[in-house]
């Protein structure tokens, strides 16, 4: 049975969060001398001099109304790498517990619990990069308090099946983390509508990706109320300054934009998969739920240079686990596309 009281630390039960004086007073007033702010101003045009609200509550009810979940239910944090590291705070004692990954996957989940002294147990996916189930349920053991999930998965660019991940979280009893940072670009929809169902989930998600906001480290996290109180409780007071809030709000209220760049970039996507089919230093593509492509070339690390030679950057991924060969391919815009594509051919053209 999920326990929320029984899995916390004890040291996160019994901590008195911080209390600061936008806390404490909440009403109307027109002198504000209870936060030893500049009360004279700042010296930007904007009215910087005032904490910002600690929670956030604008983002959040625009964000409701976007994902239709109520605001109770959303954190926000410093990136998604702040509520990474709230998860390992709450739930895992240093030396004592451990997190469950599912590698190759998103690489903050191993430094964060290796900041937090927190050992990390490896269920690798399969060879079709979906959840070992029998290997992770041998992974686990009563001290495993946290089962990290990345679907659509970076840099394996496929969507983990659905069925599987309602398996984890109908048969573990601690958090399954499912990490949505590329959830725009999937067939696969939002585990979102399930929070109800399910008390020990945690969604991830990043204004950081689709959202074009990576600058203003906005990251999402969406659970029960009780989780969210938990994450409350023990981020930093302030941890989304006011200008990221105001930009965040002023983009979110642009979802068309977005919306459209998100259209064009899977067709782009499905594009450049066909042309780098064509290309003999091309063995796969992986099918992908994410706006980049998984390659696997003939000779990662060289084609790699000659990227870098012709001012392209791509990511190497060739030394991680059942990525041999393979390089991470973020999609470009149009003009960008065609000229790795250029690149690659007269890579091809040389071998
Ligand atoms: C890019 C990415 C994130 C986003 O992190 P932020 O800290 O919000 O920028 C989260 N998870 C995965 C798997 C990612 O690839």
């Amino acid at each position: 049975m999920f326990d929320l009281n029984n899995l916390l630390r004890d040291n996160i039960k019994r901590l008195v969060p911080y209390s600061s004086a936008r806390d404490e007073f909440k009403g109307e007033a027109s002198v504000f001398l209870d936060a030893n702010e500049n009360s004279f101003g700042s010296p930007l045009p904007q009215a910087y001099h005032r904490y910002p609200d600690p929670l956030q509550w604008k983002v959040k009810y625009k964000l409701a109304d976007i994902k239709g979940v109520p605001p109770q239910n959303i954190f926000l944090g410093n990136g998604s790498d702040e509520a990474i590291d709230i998860l390992y705070r709450a739930f895992c004692r240093p030396g004592i517990d451990n997190v469950l990954l599912c590698p190759p996957t998103y690489g903050m989940y191993e430094v964060s619990a290796n900041i937090n002294d927190v050992t990390v147990r490896k269920a690798t996916l399969t060879e079709d990069f979906q959840l070992d189930l029998p290997a992770m349920e041998a992974a686990i053991d009563a001290n495993t308090k946290l089962i990290f999930i990345c679907s659509p998965n970076n840099p394996t660019a496929n969507a983990i099946r659905r069925e599987d991940i309602e398996m984890i979280l109908n048969n573990f009893d601690g958090i399954v983390v499912v990490d949505e940072a590329y959830i725009n670009f999937s067939k696969q929809k939002t585990l979102i509508q399930e929070l109800t169902e399910y008390p020990n989930l945690v969604i991830l998600q990043t204004l950081s990706k689709a959202w074009g906001l990576a600058a203003l480290r906005v990251g999402m996290a969406f659970a029960s109320e009780d989780i969210i109180n938990v994450f409350n409780k023990i981020k930093p007071p302030y941890n989304i300054n006011q200008a990221s809030q105001e930009l965040a709000l002023e983009a979110l209220n642009n979802i068309e934009q977005v919306n459209s760049w998100i259209r064009e970039t899977v067709e782009e996507r499905n594009q450049l998969e066909q042309a780098l089919n064509t290309l003999p230093i091309v063995e796969k593509v992986y099918p992908s739920d994410a706006n980049f492509l998984l390659v696997k070339t003939t000779d990662a690390k060289g084609i790699y240079q000659h990227l870098v030679e012709k001012g392209i950057i791509v990511r190497d991924r060739s030394k991680v686990e059942l990525c041999a060969g393979c390089l991470r391919i973020t999609i470009g815009t149009p003009a960008e596309n065609r000229e790795l594509l250029t690149a690659l051919q007269a890579v091809a053209a040389q071998k």
